[in-house]
């Protein structure tokens, strides 16, 4: 199973679907989905997905050099653990997606779009994460790894969901460690799949958005390097390398959404994340709808003119810290 990745990637069904690695038990529960039991007593129960965007591969690439570490026993389990590859058709096209984006799918919303791959794929990565939260304590969290398609002034930053209850610091504090830059928190809910493990299983989830998307083989991994050992630190149940910048922190005051035809973003194709925007400027226009920026000073995160109607176009920030 240390060949988990590519398994995936040829959509083979091991001949043996669980056994027995150096520190953990294993089990394959469908393509590109597979659950590492320690043997040590842990309390910590994570999901770690990434490729629910089939054209970001580093994360992937990250992922599977963590499973080969815990296979050759390089690495001691001491969590509970989800391994998830988002989407392995859009991942073997090289593609964000081929039909619709998984990640506006989940907690229900697949059910506004027609029937496809993806929305059914959604539906499994739901009900395995359902069930292995089922038989977790209430330490629970989830990292979907991504890059962004932007290039951005923070470099790596996380996405977290609009949650109820506060915020857990050494979780907060493992996202700076693990070299995030800034911390945008939602205000509201959304089809993510980060938003489905907080909402309904309490999880403590977070989308990192790590960096911009390159082919797979073309990943300068060293880039990555202070999430790759903040994760191997995770799954050994020590604790990373502390990070001392501070991380910037931002919550979201508007969404720009394309409702029409007539949409109009109005700011350049390639305008960098975290661009800041004064107070009256003009952001986008929708027919007889204007979105103008109402805080003194907001960023803009994921600017995207071309998505479908009823999507997001852009998320405008501000900042809190
Ligand atoms: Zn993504």
């Amino acid at each position: 199973m240390e060949n988990f990745l590519a398994l995936t990637m040829a959509d083979e069904t091991p001949p043996n679907l669980e056994g027995r690695g150096a520190s953990f038990h294993w089990r394959w529960l469908a393509r590109g989905v597979l659950e590492l039991t320690p043997e040590v007593a842990s309390t910590r129960s994570l999901v770690l997905s990434a490729g629910i965007h089939g054209n970001e591969t580093a994360p992937v690439e990250i992922v599977d050099l963590l499973v080969r570490s815990l296979f050759r026993g390089e690495l001691t389990l001491r969590c509970r653990l989800l391994i998830i590859f988002g989407n392995p058709q859009a991942l073997r096209a090289g593609k964000r997606y081929l039909t619709c984006d998984i990640n506006r799918l989940f907690s229900g919303r697949g059910a506004q779009f027609p029937a496809c791959d993806e929305t059914a794929r959604a539906t499994l990565l739901e009900e395995r994460v359902a069930a292995f939260y089922q038989q977790a304590g209430a330490d629970r969290w989830h990292l979907d790894l991504h890059t962004a398609i932007h290039a951005s002034y923070h470099e790596r930053f996380g996405v977290l969901p609009q949650r109820s209850q506060p915020w857990d610091a050494a979780f907060l504090q493992w996202l700076g460690d693990a070299g995030l830059e800034a911390l945008v928190f939602h205000q509201a809910p959304g089809g993510t799949f980060t938003h489905f493990s907080c909402e309904r299983f309490g999880a403590l989830a977070c989308t990192l958005e790590l960096g911009k998307a390159l082919p797979f083989g073309h990943n300068d991994l060293a880039r990555f390097a202070a999430t790759h050992q903040a994760l191997y630190a995770l799954l050994s149940g020590e604790a990373p390398e502390p990070h001392v910048d501070q991380v910037e922190q931002y919550r979201v005051v508007q969404q720009i959404t394309r409702r029409s035809e007539a949409f109009v973003l109005h700011m350049a194709a390639h305008t960098l994340n975290f661009t800041p925007f004064r107070q009256g400027v003009l952001l986008a226009e929708d027919g007889d709808e204007r979105y103008q920026v109402q805080k003194p000073t907001e960023y803009v995160l994921f600017p995207n003119p071309a998505v479908a109607f009823g999507l997001r176009a852009g998320l405008m920030l501000e900042k809190i810290t």
